[in-house]
């Protein structure tokens, strides 16, 4: 039953709940709608039962990403209560807007990917009840981000900085220029700025995001913007470690390698995404179609990072993908020896141009492609995994976790209650986490060697024990 908001809390702060689905990109904007939020005198609060607001940041990437997203919209327009408001943003808002006010009644206001910082104002609009739809430009967004306050949600050890926005590649699967339109990139100033502000804030690790970070500076015309920014970035105090994830193959300039190489604080870890290794599912997909020029890439790479944690993506099932095309990825695979890779089944997206290609996989192909791509780079990473047993490597703490008996890793040593985190290996959210007995203070590095590893996890034991401390 649908109860009331507290009228007896009514003169004290208003509380806003929020869920960011999607990537660490959305969850940066999530983070600027929360401050905005808090320095207009709101109480944020993780309990969305407790909250006069619900904002739902969404996602639109692919279907199930689309799936959840709306999934996540109707479960808080079900437990509405009287005098509660419901906010829908992100790349989902931004896309269905009007169709979800339409169709949501429980909708007060749509936020797209342009207008986040003007939540406090859009609250007052939808407190007006007139059901505002904000579809801006986000161009005025991206020149004000570094500038804008933020809520960091992560555990203030690691923080995000999202160095562009939206994308100049024409995938013709996925609509991200729709989204968020081409690409726009924060000035170095700006970054600088709001780094120092993160650093100061606690973050020891700061994970560069956008949708192509290879790209970043074009369009304000920095030559090599990226190897400029890590330049810039080397003499922010505080930071240990910089990551930069999503690198385009072909706009990794030598100069990019360079500035990694030589920065004291970027970690040696390339995350590339490649999509595919055939000529022509590449060509199809509008990617450059030299298989042998990405491999050529990847051993650059190696050489200058040495011990470097390659991570990348492929689809499987994109149009027009024969057997062989699909058995040339599975050898790319056994050449590359990539260290982690996230594959995908091909999903048809409206309004993009593969949906509309003729030679479209059936569904039980694409599975039983992904199966076995899935199981040929497990055994490639379980190798490598291997080598690794014994490794040094300095680990950032992220908390504690209680496992399971029946958890794989209680045979690696591990008790009840351990502490976790991440080594120079592990980028947060997609490569798994780093177990150690005992527990450490959150931020901490711990000096640490790898004794074993599950699928996804690692086991490691400190070479100074917690107790000893
Ligand atoms: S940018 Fe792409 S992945 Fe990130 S939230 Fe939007 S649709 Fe999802």
């Amino acid at each position: 039953m649908r109860q009331p908001v507290d009228r007896a809390r009514r003169s004290a702060p208003r509380r806003a709940f929020l869920a960011s689905l999607g990537c660490a990109k959305n969850l940066v904007d999530s983070e600027v709608m929360l401050g905005r939020l808090a320095g207009d005198g709101w109480e944020i609060t993780a309990q969305a039962s407790d909250a006069d607001a619900v904002i739902v940041n969404t996602c639109a990437f692919i279907d199930p990403a689309k799936a959840e997203s709306t999934d996540t919209i109707l479960e808080y327009a079900a437990a509405k209560r009287e005098g509660q408001r419901l906010i829908v943003a992100g790349c989902l808002a931004q896309r269905y807007g009007p169709q979800l006010r339409e169709l949501i009644p429980e909708i007060d206001a749509i936020v797209g990917t342009g207008a986040f910082p003007k939540i406090p104002e859009i609250m007052r609009e939808a407190d007006a009840g007139l059901r505002p739809l904000h579809l801006e430009d986000r161009d005025a967004y991206v020149e004000r981000l570094g500038f804008l306050p933020r809520v960091v949600t992560t555990h203030k050890a690691t923080a995000y900085l999202k160095i562009s926005e939206g994308c100049n590649h024409t995938c013709p699967f996925y609509i991200i220029p729709a989204l968020r339109g081409v690409g726009k990139s924060r000035t170095i100033a700006s970054l600088v700025a709001e780094a120092q502000a993160l650093a100061k804030g606690g973050a020891k690790e700061l994970v560069l995001v956008a949708q192509d970070s290879s790209d970043y500076g074009r369009d304000i015309e920095l030559k090599d913007g990226l190897a400029r920014l890590i330049e810039a970035l080397e003499d922010v105090d505080g930071i240990r470690w910089i990551r930069i994830l999503y690198l385009y193959p072909t706009s990794v300039t030598p100069a990019i390698v360079a500035a990694m190489r030589a920065s004291s604080k970027v970690v040696p870890y390339v995350d590339m995404p490649l999509q595919h290794a055939h000529p022509d599912i590449l060509r199809a997909m509008h990617r450059p179609p030299q298989p042998e020029r990405y491999l050529e890439l990847l051993a650059s790479l190696r050489d200058a990072l040495p011990s470097a944690t390659i991570r990348s993506t492929f689809i499987v099932g994109f149009p027009s993908e024969s057997e062989a095309h699909f058995n040339a990825l599975l050898n790319f695979l056994e050449r590359a020896q990539l260290d982690r890779v996230g594959f995908f089944a091909y999903s048809r997206e409206e309004g993009t141009r593969a949906c509309d290609a003729p030679e479209q996989i059936p569904e039980r192909t694409k599975k039983r492609r992904l199966t076995l791509a899935r199981e040929v780079q497990r055994r490639i990473s379980d190798a490598i995994e291997e080598t690794r047993i014994g490794e040094r490597v300095d680990i950032l703490i992220e908390g504690k976790r209680l496992l399971a008996p029946s958890s794989a890793l209680r045979e690696l040593g591990l008790g009840r209650l351990s502490a976790v985190g991440r080594s120079q290996r592990e980028a947060p959210g997609v490569d798994g986490l780093v177990y150690l007995p005992g527990e450490y203070p959150v931020g901490e590095f711990v000096a640490a060697h790898i004794v074993g590893h599950t699928e996804f996890d690692r086991a490691a034991s400190a070479l100074e024990p917690a107790a000893a401390r």
